[in-house]
């Protein structure tokens, strides 16, 4: 809709890769933007922060397609803006650093868009930094230089002094350089550097496949064509180099080079990310459930006639985080006073359950040691007493054990769907590409449902057979009935924790791989 106002654009630096490494005021325009414009190397997990309804358009490389070329991008971005948008140009690292942001930013310029440029870390720095490099060092280099290395030789000597560049500053960065390192190597000892100048090129740094590759200015062409070291990289030349020996730290982190796909639904994902991310896992969330109040009548209604009851009710047992968020929707929809439930303990399947219902100032009566229905049974047992009431508020895919067994205790429970659990399948542009590719390493599985719409949603990303795609990787289930769940379907299960809880899941996750490296 043209409603004759101009969209403002905002050019934003996207960090180098580690969804983390963008700035306070980039993450704000992102998450305000009508359209977010980017390409591959600004983070993917970014665009999550985006508006829902956002538009997102891909400027980058695909298999059928080459890169946007820089002409159609900025005009892509004053298109955008006239038409009353407003914009975030997610750009790789700082736009201001080979970004090309200067020529979006004057094409905007002709055509009265108005625009702000929004710095961002750029790989130059970060990337040695997360390969244990600094770029200076209070003995070892006081100054650095930031080079391309894109150009073709004669123009790369055209646009680099090598006699000035090669000892003006300590430290040396190159960028866009793989490809020319012998090239560049050569170069630097010809105009005076030692030919046993440490080298390092990082590849995809603050990444999952981050890997450093150190020589010497006289081998190191030699040892990136051994190792057939491919770009994105950031090349570093000088003593600081040398600095990664002790200083090296992502690299130790348990979950390093880690690409955890996380199928929780998007609203409870973020624990789980949060702590696997701590561990140096790179997190992809792929949200395959969504919750929401259910609105069929006669589920209403039963619901209602359970609420009107409050005050009969001897126990209220809540078997999920989920649960407790959406009893407590409906009482404010209904209108109901907690206190009205005076009679009732409280019971929670286990510690997160109970923690909600601490949110709501409600401490659980009780909480079984093993977190699952079945720890729940055996507390229950011996408790309650035949003729009793007990509300079970839960989400329409809950197990049945538990209301059998209460029935079985002679009381009468009364189970209510407070919430709907949902197929989500989110149009993802990478997920068939990194599995394919290998990619993905690990994937977490949080209930029964998470596996059988990942298997779902994969479908509907267009993969074929889903199972075989999952083959090799690591699989990590809360607890038994999610992994045999799995198995069920023929996905071979790696982890499951002795505690069903998120800390319990990433702990074994962690230890797996500390054992694996012989930690
Ligand atoms: N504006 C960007 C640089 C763009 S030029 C910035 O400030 O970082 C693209 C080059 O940046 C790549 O060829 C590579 O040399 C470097 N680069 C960007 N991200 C990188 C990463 N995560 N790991 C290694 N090199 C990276």
């Amino acid at each position: 809709m043209n409603t004759g106002k101009i969209g403002k654009v905002y050019l934003v630096g996207a960090g180098p890769g580690d969804p983390k490494l963008i700035t306070i005021r980039g993450l704000e325009a992102l998450k305000r933007s009508d359209v977010i414009v980017f390409d591959r190397l600004a983070g993917p997990q970014l665009l999550n922060h985006a508006r829902q309804d956002a538009e997102r358009i891909y400027v980058g490389k695909l298999p059928d397609r080459h890169t946007m070329k820089q002409e159609d991008i900025n005009q892509l971005l004053v298109d955008l803006a006239l038409q009353g948008k407003s914009v975030t140009r997610l750009k790789g690292g700082d736009p201001t650093v080979f970004g090309r942001v200067g020529e979006e930013a004057e094409l905007l310029r002709q055509n009265g868009v108005e625009y702000e440029i929004i710095p961002g870390i750029t790989s130059a720095i970060s990337v040695p930094a997360y390969a244990g490099i600094p770029v200076t060092h209070r003995d070892l280099a006081s100054s650095f230089s930031v080079i391309t290395g894109h150009e073709s030789p004669d123009k790369l000597d055209l646009s680099i002094h090598w006699d000035k560049v090669t000892n003006a500053t300590g430290t040396l960065v190159f960028l866009m350089g793989v490809a020319k390192i012998g090239y560049i190597s050569e170069q630097l000892v010809k105009h005076g550097r030692s030919p046993q100048t440490p080298v390092a090129l990082v590849q995809w740094g603050t990444r999952a496949e981050q890997r450093t590759l150190v020589g010497t200015l006289d081998n190191i062409e030699e040892k990136v064509r051994e190792a057939n070291f491919k770009p994105p990289a950031v090349i570093v030349v000088g003593d600081v180099v040398a600095q990664r020996e002790t200083l090296a730290w992502a690299e130790r982190k348990p979950l390093f080079g880690q690409r955890v796909l996380v199928t929780r639904a998007r609203s409870q994902a973020s624990e789980l990310v949060a702590k696997l991310d701590d561990l140096g896992a790179e997190t992809y969330e792929f949200p395959v459930i969504e919750t929401k109040l259910p609105d069929s009548e006669s589920n209403v209604q039963a619901i209602q006639e359970a609420l009107a009851q409050a005050d009969d009710y001897d126990w209220v047992i809540l078997t999920s985080a989920n649960g407790v968020e959406y009893f407590f929707r409906w009482l404010e929809r209904e209108a109901v006073d907690i206190r009205r439930f005076h009679r009732a303990q409280f019971a929670a399947v286990g510690p997160k359950t109970a923690q909600e219902l601490a949110h709501r100032g409600i401490r659980a009566d009780l909480l079984p040691e093993s977190y699952q229905a079945e720890g729940l049974v055996d507390k229950l047992d011996g408790l309650v007493k035949p003729g009793q009431k007990a509300l079970l508020p839960r989400g329409d895919l809950a197990r049945e054990l538990l209301p059998k067994k209460l029935r079985e205790l002679g009381v009468e429970a009364v189970e209510i769907d407070v919430y709907e659990t949902a197929l989500a399948a989110p149009k993802d542009m990478w997920i068939a590409e990194m599995l394919a590719k290998k990619q993905i390493h690990v994937i977490t599985f949080t209930s029964s449902s998470t596996v059988v719409n990942l298997l779902e949603a994969l479908k509907l990303n267009g993969i074929e057979d889903p199972v075989a795609a999952l083959q090799g990787i690591e699989i990590v289930c809360i607890g038994p009935v999610t992994a045999e769940t799995a198995e069920k379907h023929g996905i071979q299960v790696t982890v499951v924790p002795q505690h069903a809880t998120i800390d319990g899941m990433v702990e074994a996750l962690a230890e797996r791989h500390r054992i694996m490296r012989g930690e």
